[in-house]
């Protein structure tokens, strides 16, 4: 179709349009706060940290045995030490060990002046205060020195880290209470048309039932921010205007759904223009063509199409990199490849995104396999998928087995 060409001519391909959209969210960086670290997960770290001290910060034993001199024990046979004491973890007593003696101990313990080794129980007997040592145990075995695991001022943690639990379980050990953070984009979501009444509304003729509400509302919920409202507008262009206007005071990002393709009812290109500006508009892309990105007030306006899925799809391929350099994450653009199940013929130039089905077989390997229903107003094939297939721009046929990038849906792993 060469009038494809001419239609897109002031289009971005993908690429360009999420430089664009990173370039433009990387001016509106948001400033951080310190929480505390049971309300941490999954926030995105807002400095780096370094350990304020060794972690351990003193020797201590690695398993539960006896600790010993090295240089009592015989290279061949047992060797006999007499018990003079015990060190649990936690205890309050630092013990010694002279010549020929040894310490119970338990993993985690400190280790008794004099000791270098830990012998493990399993491999001693104990008779009365008489302590067996088999043969073989080698020097400074199960003992962990002081700040075996982080040294103090080691840097620990990366500015831009999405909090998972095992960091907030480092930074508990560096004894941090709370924990410097990105704050969370605040975001308004206008979802607009005519046709639409809220779920738990009986529908009248010709209305829909606003699923972006929640589609949409999850995904921003998902991608760390934090909706401030949502609110459901018909397409009247006062109305938009005011929504918009107000988002602008207190939003960091909005994203709107719907009115913004070439249809009668479709405002919104012109009215950002009118109240705010436009960075770009329309992308190469199937499904989502008409995305639109601007700004008003303070806020990066994300304004997608009204199709649920071409909702989704630009969601995750353009807003949710906008969402993830606001909040300063390190790169998460991870990209995935997949063997396809069955052939693709693809019989136009834009960009595809497929919803489709992953599967990881016994070895590893990941398979996908499109979805039957690949409307862009099919919600069920969204519901029913765990990623989305990216195909290229350009015409092109994949043969089964062909390897085609795969955007995971979030959650899935
Ligand atoms: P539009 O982008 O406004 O032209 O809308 C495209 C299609 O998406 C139409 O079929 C709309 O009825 C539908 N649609 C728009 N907004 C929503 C919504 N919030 N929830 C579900 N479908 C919607
Ligand atoms: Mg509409």
């Amino acid at each position: 179709m060469a009038s494809e060409t001419t239609v897109f001519a002031t289009s971005l391909s993908l690429a360009e349009a999420q430089t664009r959209i990173i370039e433009i969210a990387s001016k509106s960086a948001l400033s951080d706060e310190s929480i505390l670290l049971e309300t941490a997960l999954g926030r995105v770290l807002a400095q780096d940290v370094r350990a304020p001290h060794d972690v351990p910060s003193f020797v201590n034993s690695a398993m539960d045995g006896y600790a010993v001199r090295f240089v009592d024990l015989r290279p061949e046979g047992e060797t006999a030490l007499r018990l003079s004491g015990v060190m649990l973890a936690g205890g309050e007593n630092a013990l010694q060990v002279e010549a020929g003696r040894c310490v119970r101990i338990t993993t985690g313990a400190p280790l008794p002046q004099g000791a270098d080794t830990v012998v493990m129980k399993e491999n001693t007997r104990a008779d009365g205060d008489a302590i067996h040592v088999a043969p073989g145990a080698l020097r400074g075995a199960n003992v962990r020195p002081a700040g075996e695991d982080y040294r103090s001022g080691d840097l620990a943690l990366l500015r831009g880290t999405l909090l998972a639990p095992a960091h907030l379980g480092a930074l508990a050990s560096f004894g941090q209470t709370h924990v410097r953070v990105a704050r969370r984009p605040r975001a308004v979501l206008l979802t607009t048309g005519d046709e639409l009444v809220a779920a738990g509304e009986p529908l009248g003729f010709g209305q829909i039932h606003d699923s972006n509400r929640y589609s949409l509302g999850g995904l921003l919920e998902q991608c760390g921010a934090m909706l401030l409202r949502a609110e459901r507008l018909r397409d009247d262009p006062e109305l938009l205007r005011d929504a918009l206007r107000r988002a602008g005071e207190d939003a960091d990002i909005v994203i709107s759904s719907g009115g913004v393709s070439a249809g009668e009812a479709d405002y919104l290109p012109r009215l950002l223009g009118e109240i705010g500006s436009v960075h770009f508009w329309k992308v190469r892309i199937k499904p989502g063509m008409p995305f639109l990105c601007g700004s008003v007030g303070r806020a990066l306006v994300c304004a997608l199409p009204g199709n649920p899925v071409s909702g989704v799809a630009t969601f995750l391929t353009l807003v949710k990199p906008a969402l993830d350099t606001m909040l300063g994450r390190a790169d998460t653009m991870i990209r995935l490849r997949a063997r396809l199940t069955q052939a693709i013929h693809k019989r136009h130039t834009r960009a595809e995104f497929m919803r489709a089905s992953l599967r990881c077989d016994d070895t590893g390997i990941l398979h996908a396999t499109p979805h039957g229903k690949q409307g862009s107003g099919m919600l069920r094939g969204v519901a029913e998928a765990n990623a989305l297939i990216v195909i290229p721009e350009g015409l092109q046929d994949f043969a089964p087995d062909s390897l085609v990038e795969v955007l995971p849906l979030p959650g899935w792993i």
